[in-house]
């Protein structure tokens, strides 16, 4: 049997591992990194570069580099997320067909499952120089608190790729795997996930070879981009009092902005105070204009100290959802790049009443973890239960635009529920069922899944027909329905039209626009 690996698909980063002779390895790149940057550029002669490739001319490239890509997969072009993520990125993002969210790099369009399939062929790569034979099936972790469409497109991304996807687990899983190996005793712990662009929290009750899931809670639009960003507006508000210019209108200065500012905000970690030295940031009749500043990490503290109570509050939510208090979690596990602020690591330590564990590698432990349950999936042995949850109640509209919950959040998976419909008109026959994922108890709250139509009921007085619909959720997180008719007993199967994925004909399409060795570039 062939490899299977298991890949962190990052929203800044990405990294990949394998279980060599019982121990999981990562894989580093050709230029020895163990994580690659998730950024794929069109380069101006035309060139489709990946990974460190496309970082390094993100600068002089701004408007053809992508980055962040995950914080846009899955998202409708609508959204507040696209919206908000537009106001930020150099790169112009589009309406695609499917009322989704699509990337103009040069002068091609690119859909999201598209660019994150090309960061996912990059790390297959990786993995076959190292094995030195194909790779075709992967373990692909995604935040846990990605919705049915998000992780629908992720799963797309693999096919486009050229990866069959085993399994989608759920990041903080997927690290508590990594903690939990070579480990017997029976612990509660929380993994606090938070990386480039989205935070999740999971409680989980490990022991014994079983791993299960509690709760999770998230926010899949926070992240360390979020800090960034408010250290580049800082950083562009000073310039303003003092020079007089914004850089707001200038992608190329911005771009440098933002670049000096994460790496101003790494440095605050390790020591108190930094410098940032943009020269030639803008020109006016003055002539060049240079940016010069210093920054505190008292500074970084307060720019950013709402954010981290944002997390905070959804710890809370978490451990009410899965009847923990602080005092019952034996430890908590810190995940993602961002963790590594000082300030975060002690206001979750106050918030635990523990300081948090540091014996994992927040970068590489979701990527071992995938290829721990990729061991997993593929051994004689199964030795390894993981029982995980799903992130957001399952449910559909009714009357009035309401929501009636058939699936409740953090219900293990894989789960399947049903519910019988039936007619309001006499004579009806069709059935329109609207498929909703979220919180709200207003329909129009919740993601949208799909809507699809249950056709051929026999002519009958209103309220006789019994039509059951059954709605089920994998272990991968992923939404599947399918209908019976009560009285014929006949199944019908359905497609849940999902809005902002992509269809199986636009898959190809892709998958023949990008054959293996378009996307295939040394680092
Ligand atoms: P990940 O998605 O786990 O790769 O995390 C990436 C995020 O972690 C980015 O926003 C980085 O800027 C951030 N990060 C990496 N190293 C540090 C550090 N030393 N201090 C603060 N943030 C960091």
């Amino acid at each position: 049997m062939g490899h299977v690996i298991g890949i962190d698909l990052g929203t800044t980063n990405s990294c990949v591992a394998i279980v060599e002779n019982g121990q999981p390895t990562v894989i580093p790149n050709a230029g020895g990194y163990k994580t690659t940057p998730s950024m794929f550029a069109v380069s101006q002669d035309g060139k489709r570069l990946v990974g460190h490739l496309a970082k390094r001319q993100a600068i002089t490239n701004c408007t053809s580099t992508a980055y962040g890509v995950k914080r846009l997969i899955g998202r409708r072009f609508d959204s507040e997320e696209v919206t908000k993520t537009a106001e930020f990125v150099p790169y112009e993002i589009i309406r695609g067909s499917n009322d989704d969210a699509r990337l103009q790099l040069a002068e091609k369009i690119f859909t999201c499952p598209e660019i994150a399939a090309i960061i996912l062929r990059e790390m297959k790569r990786v993995a076959q120089e190292y094995v030195g034979e194909p790779v075709e099936e992967a373990v692909v972790t995604v935040p846990a608190y990605f919705n049915d469409t998000q992780r629908q497109c992720t799963k797309d991304a693999g096919k486009i790729a050229g990866l069959e996807i085993l399994r989608i687990i759920n990041e903080p899983t997927a690290a508590a795997l990594s903690y939990g190996f070579g480990r017997s005793d029976e612990e509660t712990i929380a993994i606090y996930d938070l990386g480039g662009g989205t935070f999740d929290i999971s409680i989980l009750s490990m022991g014994d070879g079983v791993v299960e899931v509690l709760s999770t809670n998230g926010n899949t639009f926070l992240g360390g981009e979020d800090f960034d960003r408010r250290i580049v507006d800082h950083l562009n508000a000073w310039f303003v009092d003092n020079d007089g210019i914004d850089l707001r209108n200038d992608a190329m200065a911005m771009q440098r902005l933002k670049d000096a500012a994460e790496k101003a905000k790494c440095d605050l970690s390790a020591r108190d105070v930094t410098e940032i030295n943009l020269p030639f940031i803008a020109t006016d009749e003055r002539g060049p204009r240079h940016l010069n500043v210093e920054i505190t990490r008292d500074t970084l503290e307060s720019l950013c100290h709402d954010l981290v109570s944002q997390s905070l509050k959804t710890c809370e939510a978490c451990m009410r959802d899965a009847k923990v208090g602080p005092d019952q979690i034996d430890r908590v596990i810190l995940v993602g790049g961002q963790t590594r602020m000082p300030f975060l690591q002690t206001a979750v330590a106050e918030f635990f009443g523990k300081r948090p564990h540091k014996g994992v590698n927040p970068d590489e432990v979701v990527a071992i973890g995938a290829a721990l349950q990729a061991e997993a999936l593929t051994a004689d042995e199964k030795d390894l239960l993981l029982l995980d949850v799903t992130p957001l109640s399952l449910g559909i509209a009714t009357f009035g635009g309401r929501f009636a919950t058939l699936i409740e959040r953090n219900t293990t998976v894989p789960v399947r529920r049903s519910h019988v419909f039936t007619t309001t008109r006499d004579d009806q026959r069709d059935v329109k069922v609207r498929v909703l994922q979220g919180e709200s108890e207003v329909a129009a709250e919740n993601d949208l899944l799909g809507e699809f139509v249950l056709s051929g009921i026999k002519p009958a007085s209103k309220g006789e027909p019994e039509i059951e619909v059954s709605f089920d959720i994998d272990a991968n997180g992923i939404v599947n329905v399918s209908a019976r008719d009560k009285a014929t007993g006949l199944e019908q199967s359905i497609t849940v039209n999902a809005a902002s994925t992509l269809s199986d004909e636009e898959i190809q399409r892709i998958i023949e626009e990008n054959p293996p060795d378009a996307i295939a570039l040394k680092v």
